[in-house]
């Protein structure tokens, strides 16, 4: 009895993790306030106290989106509950989706609808290219009686951006609603819900805004509650069901779903609070910045991105491996002996890529010089023909030339 389940041998002490710095697809580097935040005393779910602090975040969360719908709320679960709350209350059996594959996660939407017994209409494009408009045109006249388009704003698997407005007037053109993935664009790039006709948006607290892993923003049009209100039956899911989750989330007659994450939903209101300090616009820009001197840095390097300049996300660089580089020993190494951890290649491009990110509290100068430094030298170590310093060098280059243009924009503004 007193030792069943144990390891023989093997104490349990506390767990300590290590300081790394979190420069991969997410995690991505948690800020002190948001951890402060998180470690605050936990009270009740219904304590009025609590319930005021849900409708500030339900305020910023409008913020960050750009959208005044009523059904703006953190989802308690990562990302992938955002995705899946959206599906299985949009789709129900029979209906036709169209979904756009362009890396890993498009994949999962397919996944969703299938599920949902919804029937997936599939627009391929090239991983590491945007999803294409005029498959999409093609594919609504070919399916004119299709319900939904689904696709990604940044596919976190490839740092491809898709153009969220032209994709969202296109199905509305044909009287679908749409289903945006944002969970990796929310706050690193332009996203304006309401003034681009998005309906169903959904992310994930930790890549741009920097908060801890297991919550998922979400925001619902007025379009999607009808659409919801006129099921012809009950969702399959009980725990995503938007009817019941309103019970808590809604305006009126708070009661028991299910126990919010407490704390978490503590440090999400403040990793909230800091993107509304620093305003979105800025928020975009930083993120523009940090990537414009990374790559200046990388290039130098001679690293070649995966995708092209006009498509790139700031927050996740997709980088080629650099042929006869062990990819797999770079990741290791720099993750051992430089705390820093960066993302592998998915899919079709396991082995071919590395994922930087620069997400939120990541995207600053010292990480970006930090791990210029260090895959530097790493890769020399290899044998890689780089000298280290260069990059650093291109890198503080691109910052003084963003400075001084920001200066010359600024005088004449004042001016
Ligand atoms: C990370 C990610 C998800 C899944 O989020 P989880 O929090 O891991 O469940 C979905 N879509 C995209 C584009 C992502 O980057």
């Amino acid at each position: 009895m007193s030792s069943i389940g144990f390891i023989p041998g093997k104490k349990i002490g506390s767990f300590h993790p290590p300081q790394r710095i979190l420069m991969g697809p997410g995690p991505s580097d948690v800020p002190p306030r948001v951890l402060a935040a998180m470690s605050l005393p936990t009270i009740g779910y219904l304590d009025p106290i609590f319930v005021d602090m849900m409708d500030e975040l339900k305020q910023l969360l409008r913020y960050a989106y750009q959208t005044d719908n009523a059904l703006t709320f953190p989802a308690s679960g990562p990302g992938s509950v955002g995705m899946e709350m959206a599906f299985v209350n949009m789709v129900e059996p029979g209906d036709k989706v169209i979904v756009c594959r362009n890396g890993v996660f498009g994949g999962r939407m397919i996944e969703n609808v299938q599920r949902c017994g919804g029937e997936a209409i599939v627009i391929e494009d090239t991983w590491g290219t945007p999803v294409d408009p005029n498959k999409v045109e093609d594919a609504f006249r070919q399916h004119p009686d299709a319900k939904v388009l689904a696709f990604v704003h940044a596919e976190t698997s490839t740092g491809c951006e898709s153009d969220v407005k032209t994709l969202c007037a296109i199905a509305k053109k044909y009287g679908a609603l749409n289903i945006v993935d944002a969970v990796t664009s929310l706050t690193g790039v332009p996203l304006m819900v309401d003034a681009w006709g998005v309906d169903a948006i959904y992310s994930g607290s930790q890549k741009c805004l920097s908060c801890t892993p297991g919550l998922s923003p979400v925001s619902f049009s007025d379009a999607v509650v009808e659409r919801v209100k006129n099921r012809k039956q009950k969702s399959q899911s009980w725990f995503m069901d938007l009817d019941l989750v309103l019970g808590y989330w809604g305006t009126t007659n708070r009661t028991y779903h299910h126990t919010a994450p407490i704390n978490s939903l503590f440090a999400l209101h403040e990793s909230l609070l800091m993107v509304r300090e620093e305003g979105l616009e800025e928020s975009w820009a930083r993120h523009r910045r940090h990537h414009e001197a990374f790559k200046s840095g990388l290039e130098a390097m001679g690293l070649e991105f995966l995708v092209k300049a006009e498509h790139r996300l700031p927050q996740l660089n997709a980088i080629k491996v650099p042929e006869g580089v062990d990819e797999a020993a770079v990741r290791r190494t720099l993750l051992q002996e430089f705390n820093l951890e960066i993302g592998a290649g998915l899919g079709p491009l396991a082995g071919k890529i590395w994922r930087f990110g620069l997400m939120g509290y990541s995207a600053k100068s010292s990480n970006v010089m930090m791990c210029l430094s260090a895959l530097g030298s790493v890769l020399m170590d290899m044998g890689y023909p780089v000298k280290v310093g260069q990059a650093e060098a291109a890198a503080h280059q691109k910052y003084a030339d963003l400075h001084a243009a920001e200066a010359k924009r600024r005088l004449a503004d004042a001016a």
